[in-house]
């Protein structure tokens, strides 16, 4: 698994288990490499944790570090175990000398490490400085301990700046990348519970990983199912488009028009669509009203009405279904579409009986979330405010081309339209 110089940001997961319990170990490492994990972490806190390592490292079937925290001997076990890679703190592991002999070690057997430094267990000579300045703090600590690697000659390593402060971990991270050459390994430290700690490691590593600040990544959940850790990685990773895994789901936020219980419907989808490997995206519209809208792109996708809904595929109905049979058929036809070698089955007879579906639901004059997006997005390309598209629809004068027919936007055209809402000012605009 190559770690940095421009190789894709890996996800990192770390067991939960009691490491030595090796059926429950192996399995968790099986759950998390199937979740996504390309590296897992286990910890070697004991003896018997080093002599499992053994085991998990050949049986494994993703590279495994063993994490190690104030024993030296511990480290030596484990790469003498075989592990791909020892993570350790040379500021808690008993002085430069035993950071010496693991290296010695380390080099002889030509296994990387990763070093790092946390916020809650800085040098004491560093105590005063992170008063005054944590960031700072931080970050001399990284680089005391990369220079000491570098005095040992020993440089396959990638380095960590952990803290339980999202801020400081941006801009400790920013600062350190600018200082040394290194891989960087990115996480917030005991981040909390699968929402608060998705959100910060969300905001965090988003922040620098769109810097292009990162090279691996773990996000810490309290939870004991690591794999949710893997699954929250990869979300923001194929959110700012570094990597791609799996399907893509687009749902939208629903709103008043919602005719069915779509919060079941897009949990029920979400769940199924973890079966495909593929990037496929696909689409769960609340209603009907809107038509496919700003879903036209997506591979496939449905909207739904109280008794009926409908599936579509890259803005064209495939067919109509009674509400309740909407999940499997949307996957029936995903199934089809994959078993046909990637080619969409379209039924001519039952597309045009979902097209004319469509046409009785779609209210073309409604002005949706989705409108006014396009409304504001039909505002940014002519640069006016959305005000002023809209009020140039509503007189039927394009402000920015002159007089003239203005572009429907979306399904809506202007003369259909006898009152909206702004979408910028809240002002309320009507059509004589
Ligand atoms: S109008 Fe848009 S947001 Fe509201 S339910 Fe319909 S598709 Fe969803």
């Amino acid at each position: 698994m190559p770690i940095g110089g421009g190789a894709p940001v890996a996800v990192q997961t770390m067991t939960k288990t009691e490491t030595a319990d090796l059926p429950a170990t192996m399995a968790q490492i099986s759950r998390v490499a199937e979740a996504g994990a390309d590296i897992v972490r286990v910890a070697v806190p004991r003896d018997q944790d080093a002599e499992a390592l053994k085991t998990i490292v050949r049986e494994s079937p993703i590279p495994v570090i063993a994490d190690i925290h104030f024993n030296h001997t511990l480290a030596l076990k484990a790469l003498d175990a075989g592990a791909h890679c020892v993570r350790l703190n040379p500021g808690n592991i008993g002085g430069p000398d035993k950071v010496a002999e693991v290296a010695a070690r380390a080099t002889e057997l030509g296994t990387p490490m990763r070093i790092g430094v946390n916020s809650g267990s800085l040098p004491k000579h560093l105590h005063a400085l992170e008063r005054e300045n944590p960031v700072e703090a931080l970050v001399t600590a990284a680089a005391e301990f990369v220079e000491l690697m570098e005095r040992l000659r020993f440089e396959d390593f990638k380095v960590s700046i952990k803290s339980t402060n999202v801020p400081n971990t941006i801009a400790s991270n920013r600062l350190l990348s600018e200082r040394i050459p290194y891989p960087l390994h990115l996480g917030i430290t005991e981040a909390g519970t699968k929402w608060s700690g998705s959100l910060k490691s969300a905001v965090g590593l988003g922040t620098l990983l769109a810097d292009g600040i990162g090279d691996t990544i773990r996000i810490s959940l309290s939870t004991f199912h690591a794999e949710e850790e893997v699954k929250v990685a990869w979300e923001i990773l194929k959110a700012l488009q570094l990597r791609e895994r799996g399907p893509v789901l687009i749902a939208c936020p629903t709103c008043g028009r919602l005719q069915f219980d779509m919060d079941t419907v897009v949990a029920e989808v979400e769940r199924r669509l973890e079966a495909y490997d593929d990037p496929i995206e696909v689409s769960v519209l609340g209603c009907a009203v809107n038509g496919i809208g700003e879903a036209r792109h997506a591979d496939f996708g449905i909207t739904g009405a109280k008794d009926m809904g409908m599936i579509y595929s890259k803005g064209e109905p495939l067919k109509k279904v009674p509400t309740e049979q909407l999940v499997d058929e949307l996957f029936k036809e995903i199934d089809r579409y994959y078993a046909a070698g990637k080619t969409v089955q379209r039924d001519e007879t039952a597309a045009a009986e979902a097209r004319r579906w469509l046409q009785e639901n779609e209210d073309a004059t409604a002005m949706t979330p989705e409108r006014i997006a396009a409304l504001e997005a039909a505002a940014a390309e002519n640069d006016a405010s959305a005000a002023e598209v809209l009020e140039s629809m509503l007189d039927g004068v394009n402000p920015v081309a002159g007089d003239g027919p203005v572009e429907p936007v979306g399904a809506m055209g202007a003369t259909e339209m006898d009152e909206v809402v702004s979408p910028v000012a809240g002002r309320r605009f009507s059509r004589s």
